[in-house]
């Protein structure tokens, strides 16, 4: 890849966390995001101690995928080997997004996983979020059970924490992630004005079934 590209790469991963923070979905620091640099083993990912907000391109350090370590001066992301194990595990993924968002860790926390309740989701990802237990961030066992439950689905929710979300492109990583909590968003009030048994996902299926595409 011609450095042109990987220029342009840097810059869009940039523009996507900027996005997530500014729809709130992230707050000082916190959250992550990163891209695989096409046809290598190299990622770019957000350094640790600063704002998906305020991140620059060149901020991005690059990371080869079986080393986990960041080649630039500042520290990597400590979620970076949830990251390089999500990668290691799904070829086709090309970007991943972490967030901190509200609507859905409070769900997670519930133990209620959150449903495409708008037909935009549905026709988009026809598939419940699946909870991730708790585990600690940064830390090995957080790593493997995220990458272990992704080889499957392109979100999910991590208990008391946030949203994973992985695409082909930084883009659609970043829409999954925002659609995601959207939604949460959505049920949350739902169940708050009518009670939770309103929504279910086989209601969903019903309601929905001549909008489902097959994945
Ligand atoms: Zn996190």
């Amino acid at each position: 890849m011609i450095e042109k590209s990987i220029q342009d790469l840097r810059r869009r991963v940039t523009k996507a966390g900027k996005q997530v923070y500014d729809q709130g979905l992230v707050r000082g620091n916190s959250g992550n995001i990163s891209a695989r640099i096409p046809r290598t083993d190299v990622i770019i990912i957000k350094p640790s101690g600063l704002s998906l907000g305020f991140m620059k391109p060149e901020d991005l350090v690059l990371v080869q995928l079986k080393e986990q370590k960041g080649k630039g001066e500042t520290n990597v992301s400590k979620e970076v080997l949830m990251h390089t194990r999500i990668y290691e595990t799904r070829d086709e993924v090309g970007a991943i997004v972490h967030t901190h968002p509200t609507s859905a860790t409070a769900l997670a926390i519930a133990g209620i996983e959150v449903l495409p309740l708008q037909i935009e989701m549905f026709i988009h990802h026809p598939k419940k979020i699946p909870i991730i237990p708790f585990e600690s961030p940064g830390s090995k066992e957080l790593a493997e059970a995220v990458s272990i439950k992704m080889k499957d689905c392109d979100a999910v929710v991590l208990e008391n924490h946030g949203i994973v979300t992985v695409g082909s492109t930084v883009e659609e990583a970043c829409n999954l992630n925002m659609m995601v909590e959207d939604a949460a968003r959505v049920q949350f009030m739902v169940q708050i004005l009518a009670g939770e048994n309103i929504v279910s996902w086989d209601k969903l299926k019903k309601k929905f079934k001549t909008q489902s595409i097959s994945r």
